[in-house]
């Protein structure tokens, strides 16, 4: 099969450099166009990016050329498939720009998740979401080129999400009190100051909280024609920085509308397989896994479980306050960034929805300088 050519916008910083390593070798998709800020535009790939991975940067990446980061700056032909990983206000800037020009934009920003017609996608919980596409190709400022903008969520919701989804589809979820604990990345590249969390936590990330409290209504909400009625439940979240490098770890309590024994949500949990039977190369088998170890999940020792796509559930137990709490852990940049984007591209080309798309936007002959 012909691997689909991608673009990667925003593609030196953190989750950009999880896009290289994640489509470096993709059977579905090959990159052929990055671009990030203006001050990488012209350069190598290898000159533009820090590159901060524990696997080496492909030879071919490093020796591709950083375009500009507009559709009709682009040397050669522009990618109809363009993954997103660029802070909110430069996407609210960017990212319609490409849809305009009919790219399928598959951003891990927060600029456009709230938005009706937007899909707010993970796969495995709620890829029925992806029909707002039809509405949003629509729009007349997308010139009916059939260009569009999927979202994947915050990487602290992924993880809570992916727990909460069995259990909302077997009892209901009234009630979710969630106490994060953050690693530095994702705070992306230089991030927190090492003075600011080397042997500290900081109790503060901006704008978190709040994304994760919305962010679960839409996920776990209902598709109702060309929008999305939130699931009625209350969410409160604490978001804490800590000194590790990759993996959010979370303490969750839970209420339930139905009640639950403790074996039926451990059932709700490794029974839940959405994507069974799909063959896409980035889900994994057992996307929530359940480890009955007294001091588990850990981020060092069980965050790329999966290729760093599964969610690892533990420590369950009877809280005295509402029903049930554990510990969910998820890997930040992959399963909460990158791989996210990658398996809703992989759900987006099974639908058929790569199949229609038109870009046109007029090639630049000019070498760049
Ligand atoms: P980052 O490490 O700070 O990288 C930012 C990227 O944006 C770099 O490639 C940078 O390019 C580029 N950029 C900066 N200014 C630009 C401009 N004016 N025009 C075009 N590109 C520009 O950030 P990150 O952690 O990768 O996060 C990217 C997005 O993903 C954010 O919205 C973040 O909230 C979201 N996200 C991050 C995580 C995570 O765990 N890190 C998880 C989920 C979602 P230069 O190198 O040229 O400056």
């Amino acid at each position: 099969m012909e691997r689909r050519k991608v673009g990667i916008l925003g593609a030196t910083g953190m989750v950009g450099q999880r896009f290289i390593q994640l489509l470096s070798n993709h059977p579905w998709f090959e990159i052929a166009w990055l671009a990030a800020s203006d001050r990488s535009a012209g350069k190598t790939y290898g000159e533009a990016c820090r590159w901060k991975l524990d696997t080496a940067l492909p030879k071919h990446i490093a020796a591709m050329t950083m375009q500009p980061n507009v559709p009709e700056g682009t040397v050669g032909e522009l990618p109809k498939i363009i993954f997103a990983a660029l802070d909110a206000d430069i996407a609210r800037e960017l990212e319609p720009k490409f849809a305009a020009v009919g790219c399928a934009v598959i951003s891990n920003s927060s600029a456009f998740r709230m938005v009706a017609d937007v899909p707010l996608v993970v796969p495995e919980v709620n890829a029925d979401h992806l029909s707002l596409i039809e509405a949003q190709s629509s729009r007349k400022e997308n010139g009916g080129k059939g260009g569009y903008i999927v979202t994947n969520p915050n990487c602290s919701t992924i993880g809570l999400v992916m727990a909460l989804k069995p259990l909302e589809e077997r009892f209901g979820v009234e009630s979710v009190f969630v106490t994060t604990m953050q690693a530095v990345s994702g705070a992306g590249y230089p991030g927190v100051p090492s003075l600011d969390i080397m042997g500290n936590v900081v109790p503060f990330i901006k704008n978190e909280e709040e994304k994760m409290q919305e962010e679960v209504g839409k996920l776990l909400g209902t598709l109702t024609g060309k929008k999305v009625d939130m699931l009625d439940a209350k969410v409160s979240a604490h978001c804490n920085r800590v000194a590790v490098e990759d993996g959010h770890t979370e303490c969750v309590s839970i209420k339930l509308r139905k009640k639950a024994t403790r074996e039926e949500i451990l059932a709700a949990w490794s029974e839940f397989l959405p994507l069974q039977g799909q063959h896409l190369p980035t889900a994994p088998s057992q996307p929530v896994e359940y480890d009955a170890g007294v001091d588990r999940p850990q981020p060092r020792l069980d965050r790329m479980r999966g290729n760093g796509m599964t969610t690892t559930v533990g420590r369950l137990r009877e809280c005295s306050l509402l029903d049930w709490k554990f510990v969910v852990l998820s890997h930040n940049t992959i399963r909460g960034a990158a791989g996210a984007a990658v398996l809703n591209a992989e759900v987006l080309a099974l639908l058929g929805k790569l199949d229609k798309l038109s870009v046109a936007v007029a090639p630049t002959v000019a070498v760049m300088a």
